[in-house]
């Protein structure tokens, strides 16, 4: 019999399935909730809706890291400019290419170019990259994760071809927000990088770390919200993780459980969203990609970049699957999804409410 505590639960989750938003403190008994029946029952009904939109298919992006350079200094991240310890590397237009050619041929129909805040890649180096991209592989989308830039610049990179754009808010808390970067950075740029993302014409990605140095369940619930009104087509959910090289590396990571509760709880509020399971819950837990699919999660970004510099590129300590070969990845990731009873599409894997709309 479950008591009536456990009883609200199930409750709650059937409302937010059907109402896609809570009042504070139902999202509060969701964030809380020790209750391994309730957490299971979330999972499931994460996954049910999931399955409803995307069967048992799960997109791959192919990552490319292509500069580790930064000059933003976010205290928690690894190649904040602050870091003397960092070996610092960038790639050229061919070498970029030649990441895209082992991508394509093993399947991969999204590259993601993901760099510090880098103002080497001028925009004219960027756009080049982005056309010689789309002119080798016009089937392919490109998505953007190269910080903020003012809306000219995000503009011209629509413009040459440029897909897709994930810029995390991180937290929508000022206060938050101020903690966990130095002044120059503030949480209103952000937000209005986010939203001209979306005036351009971007699928747009925001998102946060689970368990960040000084979260709050307050500041999780205020992220929630925000998600909601942005409506984004793509959100980034993975545990903080510390890096050694930081202010922040005595802080505790974040946790699997919650991280998990998260992916379901945004699931159950955006139903077509492209949600990853991270490297980051790849690094906390062994099976963590195959628990973040199981909590609602159907986007996985294998790593494309050069195996020399993979080790370079830590935005935290221990990242996983720096040591492979793409090839052996996607063989890795293949055989982990077939467990679980799922498998990769070599579709684009666009948003559903974006699809064929734009193919160059
Ligand atoms: N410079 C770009 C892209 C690289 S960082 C940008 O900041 O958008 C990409 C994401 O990595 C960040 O948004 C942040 O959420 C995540 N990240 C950085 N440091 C991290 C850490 N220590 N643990 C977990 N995620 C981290
Ligand atoms: Fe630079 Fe991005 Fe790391 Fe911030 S999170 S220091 S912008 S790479």
């Amino acid at each position: 019999m479950r008591n009536e505590k456990e009883e609200n639960v199930y409750h709650v989750i059937d409302l937010l399935e059907k109402h896609r938003t809570l009042i504070r403190g139902d999202f509060k008994t969701l964030l809380t909730v020790d209750d391994k029946d309730g957490e299971a029952y979330l999972f499931s009904r994460a996954r049910a809706i999931t399955e409803e939109r995307f069967g048992k298919d799960i997109y791959i992006r192919g990552l490319i890291e292509f500069s580790n350079y930064c000059k933003q200094n976010c205290l928690y991240c690894g190649l904040r400019r602050d870091n003397q310890n960092v070996e610092r590397y960038r790639l050229d237009k061919e070498e970029i290419l030649e990441c895209c050619k082992e991508g394509y041929a093993l399947g991969f129909r999204t590259f993601v170019l993901q760099s510090g805040e880098d103002d080497y890649y001028t925009p004219q180096k960027m756009i080049d990259i982005i056309q010689s991209i789309k002119t080798n592989y016009p089937d392919c989308a490109i998505t953007l994760s190269i910080g903020e830039k003012d809306k000219e610049t995000l503009d011209l990179y629509y413009r040459a071809g440029g897909n897709r754009y994930l810029l995390r808010h991180e937290t929508i808390t000022a206060e938050h927000y101020n903690a966990l970067h130095p002044k120059e950075m503030q949480i209103n740029t952000r937000k209005e990088c986010l939203y001209q993302l979306q005036e351009i014409g971007f699928q747009t990605g925001c998102g946060i770390m689970v368990g960040s140095p000084f979260q709050t369940v307050d500041n999780i619930i205020n992220d929630l919200y925000f998600m909601a009104d942005l409506a984004p087509e793509m959100i980034g959910i993975g545990p903080y993780l510390p890096s050694q090289d930081t202010p922040f590396k005595n802080k505790k990571a974040g946790s699997l459980e919650q991280t998990l509760r998260l992916l379901s709880l945004v699931r159950l509020m955006h139903p077509d969203v492209l949600l990853p399971a991270t490297t980051a819950l790849a690094t906390i837990h062994p099976k963590g990609r195959e628990k973040g699919i199981l909590a609602g999660a159907n986007v996985i970004m294998p790593n494309l970049s050069p195996l020399r510099f993979r080790k370079k590129y830590q935005l935290y300590d221990n990242k996983a699957c720096t040591g492979d070969e793409a090839a052996h990845c996607i063989g890795c990731l293949e055989r982990r999804l077939h467990s679980i009873g799922y498998r990769i599409s070599r579709d684009r894997g666009d948003h559903i409410k974006r699809r064929g709309e734009r193919i160059v």
